[in-house]
């Protein structure tokens, strides 16, 4: 049975950072992934200034807004800076660069390659072809998405989780845009993200349970209240995981959705899977290091599941919830960057 020092288990952000950091550090390291390309992902493609904007080669970034609309039932403000707030990406490429980045360092990963048990020291997949084979580990890494079987193997249930549909049509649009429609989404918000061809319309709400049927009639409800005809572009939902309970199980580690690590309140996880990857593989090269990165964001998550609590009780409570957060936004006394981006 061949053996690798580590075995990271999914190629999305997550895996992708913590493959190319250990990588780098000289580590022999195999990443699994189960799709047959990397990248591909559910996503509205939103990135933020303080995230990711400054990490990412610019040809990478599709629109960059230096302007960002937010709308309540019964407010809007509209943000302004001189340096980009928000940017979109396509998860493609940026799977893509992150793949090559990885691979340019030293790292192996295969593609089509299911992750299909978790045993003491080594993992059974099943490629493509449908051939069943081990790979022996000596540290494993989960990072296999919101409904992370390496999480499974740890018995960590998850408990908060959100749902986000997203229509990725063609088209453009000018403005960026954050619909806090209680009516519609309660503690959740409808969102407008224009790519360079396409424009992401899509939802999200911090809890699951809600009957897709239903959730999906609304955001078509929303959609076409803005002018935007869905009919015949295919939605796409999949779950976030907000339920952050640890990142490190003696010899197997957590990263990005599979340790929980998104915002409850916004749905961001891209930056977070990227910075938990990276300082998940520095502390495998040295136990010592403090892995401060993910301290200060599960803080940061903290607060964005305080608001997301207090909006979770009854209709007028969550309106007037989020009536006072754009009150406070417009008022400047809440700095969009600083307290809602991850
Ligand atoms: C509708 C929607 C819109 C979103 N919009 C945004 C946004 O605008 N900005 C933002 O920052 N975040 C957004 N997110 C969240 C973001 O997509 C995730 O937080 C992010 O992709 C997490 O990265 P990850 O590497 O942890 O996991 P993922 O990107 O989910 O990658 C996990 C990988 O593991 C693979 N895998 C799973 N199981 C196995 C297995 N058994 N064997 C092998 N491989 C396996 C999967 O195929 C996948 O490629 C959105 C999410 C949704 C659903």
């Amino acid at each position: 049975m061949e053996k690798f020092e580590v075995i990271i288990v999914g190629g999305g952000p997550g895996g992708l950072s913590c493959a190319r950091t250990l990588a780098e550090a000289g580590v022999r390291v195999m990443l699994l992934e189960r799709k047959k390309t990397i990248g591909r992902k559910v996503c509205a493609g939103g990135i933020t200034w303080d995230g990711l904007i400054q990490r990412v080669p610019e040809n990478l970034i599709e629109r960059s807004f230096t302007e960002q609309r937010i709308f309540s039932n019964w407010q809007e403000v509209c943000f302004r800076r001189k340096l980009p707030i928000i940017a979109t990406i396509n998860r493609e490429q940026l799977g893509r660069w992150m793949r090559d980045e990885a691979v340019k360092a030293g790292a192996e990963v295969r593609t089509g390659c299911n992750v299909r048990e978790i045993q003491d020291q080594h993992v059974i997949v099943t490629d493509e072809q449908g051939k069943t084979f081990s790979l022996g580990w000596g540290q494993l890494v989960g990072a296999d998405g919101s409904s992370s079987l390496v999480r499974r193997h740890l018995k960590i249930p998850s408990e908060k989780m959100g749902v986000g549909m997203n229509y990725q049509a063609r088209g453009s649009y000018e403005h960026m845009e954050w619909h806090l429609n209680t009516g519609l989404f309660r503690n959740g918000y409808g969102w407008v993200f224009p790519h360079r061809e396409t424009v992401s319309i899509g939802a999200y709400r911090p809890q699951t349970g809600i009957p897709p049927v239903r959730f999906k009639k609304r955001l078509l409800r929303w959609a076409e209240s803005k002018g935007f005809r869905l009919d015949e572009v295919p939605a796409q939902a999949e779950l976030i995981n907000f339920d952050f309970r640890g990142f490190e199980f003696g010899k197997v580690w957590l990263v990005g959705d599979a340790a929980g690590l998104a915002s409850g309140l916004t749905g961001e996880g891209i930056h977070p899977a990227i910075v938990s990857g990276e300082t998940v593989a520095r502390k495998i090269i040295d136990p010592n290091d403090p892995a401060a990165e993910i301290a200060r964001m599960v803080t940061k998550q903290q607060r964005h599941q305080r608001i997301v609590d207090l909006a979770a009780g009854s209709a007028a409570n969550c309106t007037l919830l989020m009536e006072a957060l754009v009150l406070l936004l417009r008022l400047r006394l809440i700095n969009f960057q600083k307290h809602l981006s991850m």
